[in-house]
């Protein structure tokens, strides 16, 4: 019966989806649930998306993708997988995946994160999750002394936080974090971004490497200068690391306007990249600019609401 829809909903994309582009976007891949990531895939939901999509879609890489898009000849309901940011779990626990379903895949990397340090939103999810405290000192940011005391507070306290410093200048966002953790005396918890070697390992299983900034900045708090300066930072690095060149790009958080600048997308273009994704929600087809690629935010439980919204987004663009 089930099955019976699906094949359904590959009828419809098939013939009302004809030369449009999914790309899926993930972060993590985590072996089991984490209560402060609620929305990050697990091991065994990532299992059935790349299930699903091997079976009724038609999984691509991105530079495959681009060509279709150029000669109008992408494969009927065709999709992409890429990951931002550079999880160690994209090596560890999403690869293997990826090679069993035969899932070509993209991972933007932030190249600054590759030396050990976690990124500004882990680090907050971290110390607000630490279940050994009930209490913290927010006075840094002007939130006082606050309890918490199961995971929905914890998450609410959270992305208060992070509301509250994302836009910051990304050096004094460090600092901020960092003053938060001298102020509470806590520990930061082991890496969780891949080392030059892991991305290298990741690029040589056949997973192509994009650049994402080396910092992780909201862009358009940048100057140019600087905005360049994070852009062409991570490609040269990258193409260090994989002893290749590195064409890809994801602008950090994503959202124009809010996030980055059309001069950020004359930027990136200048730096020498071939296209650029964004986090805006949607499909591409040959009138999108490639260098503001439409993605698609996989959060669905049930196979069959993945697959109704995949083609829903590929029959309404
Ligand atoms: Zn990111």
């Amino acid at each position: 019966m089930l099955g019976l829809a699906h094949r359904l909903l590959q009828l419809i994309g098939k013939n009302l989806g004809k030369q449009k582009l999914s790309i899926l976007i993930y972060h993590q891949v985590l072996p089991d649930f984490d209560p402060m990531r609620p929305d990050e895939a697990t091991e065994s939901v990532f299992r059935w998306h790349m299930a699903l999509i091997s079976r009724y879609m038609t999984p691509i890489s991105l530079a495959e993708a681009m060509q279709g898009l150029r000669n109008n000849s992408l494969p009927q309901n065709a999709v992409c997988v890429t990951f931002d940011d550079g999880y160690i779990n994209n090596l560890t626990v999403a690869q293997p995946i990826l090679d069993e379903y035969q899932v070509p895949a993209t991972v933007y990397i932030a190249t600054a994160f590759s030396d050990g340090k976690n990124m500004f939103n882990d680090r907050i999810f971290d110390l607000i999750g630490d279940t050994q405290r009930q209490r913290f000192d927010l006075k840094a940011i002007g939130l006082g002394e606050v309890d918490v005391s199961d995971y929905a507070s914890r998450l609410d306290l959270s992305y208060q936080i992070i509301r509250k410093t994302k836009y910051l200048h990304y050096a004094l966002r460090v600092e901020t974090i960092d003053k938060l953790y001298k102020d509470n005396a806590a520990q930061e918890y082991p890496r969780r971004m891949m080392t030059s070697e892991q991305i290298k390992t990741l690029s040589d299983k056949g997973v192509e490497i994009g650049a994402h900034t080396h910092d992780h900045p909201i862009l358009r708090t940048l100057d140019a200068a600087e905005q360049s300066e994070q852009i062409a930072q991570s490609k040269s690095i990258l193409e260090v690391i994989l002893d290749k060149g590195v064409t890809q790009f994801a602008y950090p958080n994503g959202k124009l306007d809010d996030d980055y600048s059309l001069e950020t997308v004359e930027i990136v273009k200048q730096c020498g990249f071939e296209n650029a994704v964004s986090t805006l929600q949607g499909v591409s087809d040959s009138s999108t600019d490639v260098f503001q690629l439409q993605r698609f935010l996989p959060w669905d439980n049930h196979p069959l609401k993945f697959h109704t919204r995949l083609i829903h987004t590929l029959v309404k663009s």
